[in-house]
């Protein structure tokens, strides 16, 4: 990259971040932009060549060493959020548990345009979220070879890094969004809590441990301790994340409730609301049409005969000489011509 692109880019970045955007423009990236899928990263496992200031405190380039570049939050400036200091616990899967308080209907920006997305394994499910033998499988199964590199999904914070129970060695990556993502059955971690890592770094290699019936990957996806079926958020067939932004329903967090393609197609919905909002802008101005005839309707005119007076046609139509004035936009002393026609209601 040249000194001037970056520059360019720099100043972008910077310009960006204090521009706030207006309501129904952020509603439009919501149905717009929050829709489009993102395609995995393919910069899994690269080791930076070296990050860089830019023009935004908060933004620092990375530059990987195989010559590609992505923009990423600067970790210093997200450490303080309480995402990442709330329910923070390096000793517990989950740290929520205390709370017990399931979630409703949320939005969640899963990658904007800071942040990146890398799949952490594509191809074949070969345990799918929900109840198997009576007991309910909180993540998905992915086959891996044991010693294959395991990727973490999105940027962020390492919350737990340790062997337990079924887990094995497990690793936990808590994201800005509020968002975790487990990693299961590792034959070996390579990272520490506390570590910041970025979408497609090397956390950790595939194994066997724990309760696992042969090498695989368990993957799981929480909101504040409440699991859902992490094909809501990737088509692992594909890799692809279907969605920027997730609408994760209520219901997703039944421990039995699988994912369905159907019900992921949002555009009906939206297609909906936009059909309502037109219907409503409709209505309105049927009504204003409505009131604006029902005043004409209401309207009384008089056309001027000889010997009409203000006050003599105010008492004729129960009205005052200040109404007509008003109504006709005249003066009390303006001369009243014969044969013009003067509203009186
Ligand atoms: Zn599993």
């Amino acid at each position: 990259m040249t000194r001037k692109t970056l520059l360019t880019l720099t100043l972008l970045v910077s310009s960006l971040s204090s521009w706030a955007a207006p309501e129904p423009i952020i509603d439009s990236l919501r149905h717009v932009y929050g829709r489009e899928s993102v395609r995995t990263s393919q910069n899994t496992g690269t080791p930076y060549a070296d990050t860089l200031d830019t023009g935004n405190p908060d933004v620092k380039l990375v530059l990987y060493n195989n010559g590609t570049w992505k923009y990423a939050r600067d970790p210093k400036a997200l450490a303080d959020e309480k995402v990442f200091t709330e329910y923070w616990d390096t000793e517990t899967t989950n740290p929520y548990r205390s709370e017990n308080v399931q979630p409703g209907d949320l939005h969640l920006w899963i990658v904007d345009t800071l942040d990146s997305y890398c799949c952490p394994r594509y191809g074949r499910i070969s345990s799918k979220f929900g109840y198997r033998h009576g007991r309910a499988h909180q993540g998905i199964d992915l086959p891996y070879p044991v010693g294959t590199p395991v990727f973490a999904a999105f940027d962020g914070k390492v919350r737990y890094s340790q062997h337990v129970g079924g887990y094995g060695n497990l690793v936990i990556i808590r994201h800005a969004n509020g968002l975790e993502t487990y990693y299961g059955h590792l034959s070996r971690s390579l990272v520490e809590p506390g570590q910041w890592v970025h979408a497609g770094d090397t956390i950790a290699l595939g194994g066997n441990t724990g309760r696992s019936t042969g090498p695989h990957l368990h993957f799981e996806t929480r909101y504040r301790g409440y699991a859902f079926d992490p094909s809501w958020l990737i088509d692992f067939e594909t890799g692809t994340l279907r969605h920027r932004m997730l609408h994760i329903r209520s219901w997703y967090f039944n421990p039995s409730q699988k994912y369905v393609q159907d019900v992921d197609d949002e555009d009906a919905i939206w297609e909906g609301d936009e059909k309502a909002r037109i219907e409503k802008e409709e209505r309105e101005k049927q009504l204003a049409a409505e009131r604006e005839r029902a005043a004409q309707a209401a309207m009384r005119w008089h056309t001027i005969k000889k010997g009409d007076t203000l006050s003599g046609l105010a008492v004729k139509y129960h009205t005052s000489v200040s109404t007509l004035c008003r109504l006709n936009g005249i003066k009390p002393t303006t001369t009243l011509q014969i044969g013009r026609k003067l509203r009186v209601r």
